[in-house]
């Protein structure tokens, strides 16, 4: 058995948090290859490493004054070391880091020191070997991720490696300069290792046990799924939950390693498990919520709007050319209702009337503003009858009127549209009716 298990900021945020890690690392041997963050937050009010090392960089690379906050990023790893106990100086490191920042060695080199310097930490803290990001992952001349050359590399490299710590978040181009992926990236990293090494699992530790059923900020306490296939947390992440980096998926995905969620707090919570697919039964008919305000809707009525061939097109080269995503596409015979983000809508919205106008002269076009669209996301609900019927009068029991809705052709989602202000009862409403009221 081989376990590659990535450690997220929280988890490695003091020393006492490193103890905790070390305790689950030493507590099943499988698990080798350990891929650390840089140290986030103690507290609400504390700030994660990362963006100190942004903020030094630019007050470095500047000619603004840096040492202040340099001292502080400092003393968070000297707490760290004093707290291990172990027999490490990173003066060398530093003093290294200092003369870099001085001269400009880029953003990215330095939010990737976050990782770097912890990763160098838990190597002398659990005796494994430390092997540099920047040795194993790589970057083209744009900055694009290389998969092949990195599988290549890390597989050669890890083939003999009993047991490594891999730091997170980073690698690097073909010129030696460093590059991150985007924020969160750590997790990125941990299924780029899982793949080369072909683990049989990819632990994913945070400060959560998993991925919950809906946001915990609308539902107070909400359940935790045990098994979410990939699809599903598209759904879900798409819309808004986040646990995981979206990018994280992709390596693993086709390989068959699933990646659980686990909380190094409650260590001996199960989590989630993430899967390509599964004949394990939801608990609940629908596995998870989730859902985002601040969309706006265009509606479109022109009479006979049917037997024009190329009228949805012609509407949507509107949206197109001003370079707006829609979301959702409602229609009927003779309307199309067309909606999108208002944020990226505002800006064109006369532009955009008016293209519409010339492309496709309606007979009638209606905005409406501040709608929220929440999804109903699970694989469990293709094989259960009145499952839509249960959604919706839920809904009207809670007195929401629905705007829209979409059921997606795989029936792994409902998609509905409320009022931004009716979006927490709508959540409210759905989760009760099949997670409270199922359990
Ligand atoms: N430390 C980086 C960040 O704060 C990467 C990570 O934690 O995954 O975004």
């Amino acid at each position: 058995m081989k376990k590659v298990v990535k450690f997220g900021g929280s988890s490695l945020a003091s020393a006492r948090q490193f103890k905790k890690v070390g305790d689950i690392i030493r507590g099943d041997k499988a698990r080798r290859y350990v891929v650390p963050s840089a140290p986030g937050k103690r507290n609400d009010k504390d700030e994660k490493v990362t963006d100190m090392l942004y903020q030094c960089y630019d007050a470095a690379s500047e000619g603004r004054s840096y040492k202040k906050i340099l001292e502080k990023i400092r003393s968070r790893y000297e707490e760290i070391i004093e707290g291990l106990d172990i027999n490490l100086s990173l003066e060398h490191e530093f003093a290294n880091i200092e003369e870099n920042f001085v001269n400009k060695a880029g953003r990215d080199y330095a939010a990737s020191r976050g990782e770097y310097l912890n990763g160098m930490i838990m190597a002398a803290y659990l005796g494994y070997e430390f092997i540099d990001a920047a040795q194993v992952i790589f970057f083209d001349g744009e900055g694009n991720f290389e998969p092949d050359t990195t599988n290549q590399e890390l597989k050669e490299r890890l083939e003999h490696v009993e047991r490594a710590v891999i730091p997170g978040f980073y690698g690097s181009k073909h010129d030696g300069t460093i590059k991150t992926f985007s924020r969160g990236g750590s997790d990125v990293t941990g299924s780029i290792v899982a793949k080369a090494i072909h683990a049989d699992m990819y632990e994913n530790w945070t400060d959560v046990s998993g991925f919950l059923v809906a946001d915990p900020r609308v539902i107070k306490n909400p359940e935790v799924i045990e098994t979410i296939t990939y699809k599903e947390l598209r759904e879900l992440a798409y819309m808004g939950a986040s646990v995981l980096h979206e990018d994280a998926i992709f390596p693993v995905r086709r390989e068959g390693i699933p990646i659980n969620i686990r909380n190094t707090n409650r260590p001996d919570d199960k989590g989630t498990l993430i899967v390509e697919s599964t004949v394990r039964k939801p608990r609940y008919t629908i596995t998870g919520i989730a859902g985002k305000k601040g969309f706006c809707s265009i509606n479109i009525e022109k009479a006979m709007m049917n037997a024009e061939v190329g009228f949805g097109r012609k509407v949507l080269e509107v949206f197109e050319h001003f370079g707006i995503s829609f979301e959702h596409m409602p229609s009927g015979i003779d309307t199309m209702t067309v909606l999108v983000h208002q944020s990226e809508f505002e800006e064109y919205e006369q532009s955009v009337i008016a293209g519409i106008h010339r492309a496709v002269e309606p007979d009638f076009l209606e905005m409406e503003s501040d709608l929220a669209l929440v999804a109903v996301v699970g694989r469990g609900m293709k094989a259960s009858r009145g499952t839509a019927g249960r959604i919706f009068s839920a809904l009207a029991h809670a007195r929401i009127n629905v705007k829209m809705i979409d059921q997606g052709s795989s029936e792994l989602n409902i998609i509905i549209g409320v009022k931004n202000s009716d979006f927490e009862a709508s959540i409210k409403a759905i989760y009760d009716i099949f997670v409270s009221a199922e359990m």
